[in-house]
């Protein structure tokens, strides 16, 4: 071993949410060492988030100034492809993370580059590829675990082997591939097939099941579906892939549906059928564990210093309740290691020490896709709400009926849709579908945190004319 490192706490993974569990667990006087083995910033920064949605916005920003008369005559051309992805390449910073680590450095966290592996009870080994070098870290008090998540490849015949693009290599990519096909009709798929229509590329769309985003409500995935062919992308549902295969020509699928075989063919296939917890080289067997599992204190049960945090934990997967989650942990952490005294002046003025002792609550989970029509939803659907036992009720109103909206584009097309309990009249979720749907979220979000009444919420006024104006359509349509 080259060196060996002490700090209170080590945290594996400088992704979002690593980075977030970091800083706070520092909140209260505790040294905190990040470990990375690739780019601080993680998958959200590089490979994620942030060029997915860069190569997603153009694409929406024609499409709301073509519903605009005035301007729309302005727009005789198509996407340029070049630009796009020279402004996505900005949002990845070049995949240099100088300024993430330079954050780092300001927040007063360690950073060691390298592989983290238990080596045994807050102890780890970290190796470091590029220079060879080993390091023993002991964690005086507490592990936290954001090692992320990592794409699965399904086992089809030859599909391994055709060197399928994964999101990593869709939203990393260079040059725009003519003709493009996507496993899988989850969030990844549904925003890789119209970033890369917007592209300009032909776009076939393999879906398993009879519909797109499982975890929406019904409504929303058929919009989407409608919403999709009507941009060209070919969509193939209750189809399996049955064999693949790569020659000069590019790759090849053979698929089983509705109408029999059939074969595909495109330059490039992006698999996008789900991601598994990233744990295999952890060391997990040291501590006596085969997997990750963690309570509503992110703590591992029977392990009082090991936390878990992000898409590891197989609770979250997004970076915005990944980073809940984490400011979650490392307030615990902070807490039960720290020192009151050595708190920060800001968050002694913030004075609430209760937060402090938090628990994460997964009530009111937000997830946005970043689609034409965009969804964004939050809380529980219907069947989710019936399915636990609720009384429930739905209302829904369309959006475009709104003057805010209709004034913001011609033929504005969207829905809104609460789930309200019956009993309680309180908001269980929401959904919304349409152009920046996802800036109707928050409020719904707040709502269903808050359990407030509709009786009350109602006193909550929108102003005219915005889009938000949908609420006040809510209420009447609910009764009120
Ligand atoms: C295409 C795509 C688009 C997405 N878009 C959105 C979006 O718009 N909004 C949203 O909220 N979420 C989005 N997500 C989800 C989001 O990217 C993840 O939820 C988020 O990145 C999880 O953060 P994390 O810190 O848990 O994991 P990661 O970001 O994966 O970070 C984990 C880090 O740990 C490091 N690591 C792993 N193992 C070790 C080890 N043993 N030693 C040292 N370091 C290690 C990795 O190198 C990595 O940097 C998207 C996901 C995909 C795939």
């Amino acid at each position: 071993m080259d060196q060996t490192l002490s700090y209170d706490v080590v945290v594996i993974g400088g992704g979002a949410v690593g980075e977030n569990a970091a800083d706070r667990a520092a909140r209260t006087g505790l040294s905190v060492l990040v470990v990375e083995r690739e780019l601080v910033g993680g998958e959200c920064s590089y490979w994620a988030c942030m060029p997915s949605k860069a190569l997603l916005r153009p694409g929406a920003v024609l499409a709301e100034a073509r519903a605009v008369p005035g301007v729309a005559e302005l727009l005789t051309g198509t996407l340029d492809p070049a630009q796009v992805l020279a402004r996505r390449d900005v949002f990845t910073s070049h995949w240099d993370d100088r300024s993430q680590v330079e954050w780092l450095d300001s927040a007063g966290l360690g950073l060691l580059r390298g592989t983290a592996r238990f080596a045994g009870e807050k102890e780890l080994r970290v190796d470091n590829e590029e220079d060879g070098t080993s390091t023993r870290v002991i964690a005086r008090h507490a592990v936290i675990v954001a090692s992320g998540s990592e794409p699965v490849i399904p086992d089809v015949p030859g599909l391994a082997e055709s060197t399928p693009w994964t999101s990593r290599e869709a939203t990393a990519v260079e040059e725009v591939p003519s003709r493009l096909a996507v496993l899988g009709g989850g969030v990844v798929g549904v925003e890789m097939a119209t970033a890369y229509r917007d592209l300009g590329a032909e776009v076939t769309v393999i879906v398993r099941g009879d519909r797109l985003l499982t975890g929406a409500e019904p409504f929303a995935a058929e919009e989407i579906g409608t919403a999709l062919r009507e941009l060209g992308v070919d969509l193939r549902f209750g189809t399996e892939t049955t064999a693949v295969r790569r020659d000069a020509d590019g790759v090849h699928l053979t698929l089983s549906g509705p109408q029999g075989e059939q074969t595909v063919d495109a330059d490039e296939l992006v698999v996008a059928t789900g991601r598994r917890p990233r744990t295999a080289e952890l060391g997990l067997d040291v501590l006596g564990l085969d997997g990750i599992t963690v309570d509503d204190a992110l703590q591992v049960p029977g392990h009082d210093w090991l936390f878990a945090v992000g898409d590891v934990t197989g609770r979250t997967a997004t970076t915005h309740q990944g980073k809940y989650d984490a400011r979650v942990a490392g307030d615990v952490v902070a807490a039960r290691f720290g020192s009151d005294d050595a708190l920060r002046d800001a968050e002694r003025e913030a004075g609430d020490w209760s937060r402090f002792r938090a628990t994460a609550d997964h009530a009111a989970v937000p997830q946005v896709v970043f689609s034409r029509p965009e969804v964004a939803w939050v809380g529980q659907t219907e069947q989710q709400a019936k399915d636990a036992g609720r009384s429930v009720r739905t209302v829904s109103y369309a959006i475009g009926s709104v003057a805010g909206a209709s004034v913001s584009a011609d033929g504005y097309q969207g829905t809104a849709q609460l789930v309200l309990d019956r009993d309680s009249h309180v908001i269980l979720g929401a959904t919304f579908t349409g152009p920046d749907a996802a800036e109707l979220l928050q409020t719904a979000t707040v709502a269903v945190v808050a359990g407030t009444p509709l009786s009350r919420l109602w006193h909550a006024v929108p102003a005219y004319p915005t889009v938000s104006e949908v609420w006040l359509r809510l209420w009447e349509t609910a009764g009120l």
